[in-house]
């Protein structure tokens, strides 16, 4: 079965029908408990790599405000709840992000003849959500794992609270997401680490430190790559 990317790259003429979609598009999941740096350090490799950079809680915290959404008050329960919302939701509004950046049909490194490079930012949560992403879109290249104590990422969520008006950097959420993440995330981690896709990085040093490992770590998976 066609994936969506390779729908839409003939919808546009981008490849020929037999190109697949992991040849022409780099897609690098950003793992990691909450508040260890993943959207940080996201940032950043959108400047180094030229990254279309998506990150789930942000896709659902705008479908959450979203005038007329069905999902708005599904996604705001589990939001406070740190409970992973229902793939279904999740994996769409992927989806939909990365054909609209698709077909932007962006230039410059990593963005002709129909290549792409995706960092998609806190996911999968949960295995059910990697096996749908995999089969309806397509296969990750690698995942990115920053790996801290959950004290530091305690400290950086209350102290992000302060500002970021997330009805979700309170303890009493932080307590629950640190479950989700406990209980969900970590087969997803350990799944991809068996397939050899895993590079943890060590987020518990400065934001300076770990970008410097992550870039390299992600230079050298860009040069093995095609894209
Ligand atoms: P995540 O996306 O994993 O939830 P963020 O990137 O939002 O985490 O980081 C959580 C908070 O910690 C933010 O306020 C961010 O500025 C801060 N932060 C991120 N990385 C570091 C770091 N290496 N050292 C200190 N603070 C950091
Ligand atoms: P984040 O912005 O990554 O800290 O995510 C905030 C919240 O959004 C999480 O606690 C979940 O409730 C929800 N969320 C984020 N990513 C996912 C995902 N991949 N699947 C389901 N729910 C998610």
């Amino acid at each position: 079965m066609p994936t969506i990317i390779d729908k839409l790259s003939d919808a546009l003429h981008l490849h020929s029908h037999q190109s697949t979609f992991d040849s022409k598009v780099t897609v690098i999941f950003v793992l990691g408990g909450p508040g260890a740096g993943k959207g940080t350090q996201c940032a950043r490799l959108v400047e180094d790599f030229s990254f279309s950079h998506l990150s789930a809680g942000d896709l659902l915290r705008a479908e959450q405000h979203r005038e007329g959404s069905e999902y708005g008050q599904l996604i705001q329960t589990c939001i406070k709840e740190g409970s992973i919302v229902p793939m279904e939701v999740t994996v769409k509004l992927l989806e939909n992000a990365m054909t609209a950046t698709l077909a932007e049909r962006r230039s410059g490194e990593g963005w002709t003849d129909g290549r792409g490079r995706f960092l998609i930012d806190g996911f999968p949560r949960k295995m059910d959500q990697a096996e749908k992403f995999e089969h309806d879109v397509g296969k990750a290249t690698a995942v990115l794992f920053f790996s801290t104590t959950q004290e530091v990422m305690l400290d950086r969520l209350l102290e992000r609270g302060k500002t970021s008006g997330r009805e979700d950097d309170n303890v009493e959420s932080i307590k629950k997401r640190f479950n989700t993440y406990k209980e969900q995330t970590m087969p997803v981690i350990e799944h991809y680490e068996k397939l050899g896709k895993v590079i943890e990085i060590d987020s518990s040093v400065s934001i300076e430190e770990v970008h410097q490992k992550t870039r390299s770590a992600v230079a050298k998976l860009l040069s093995g790559s095609t894209t």
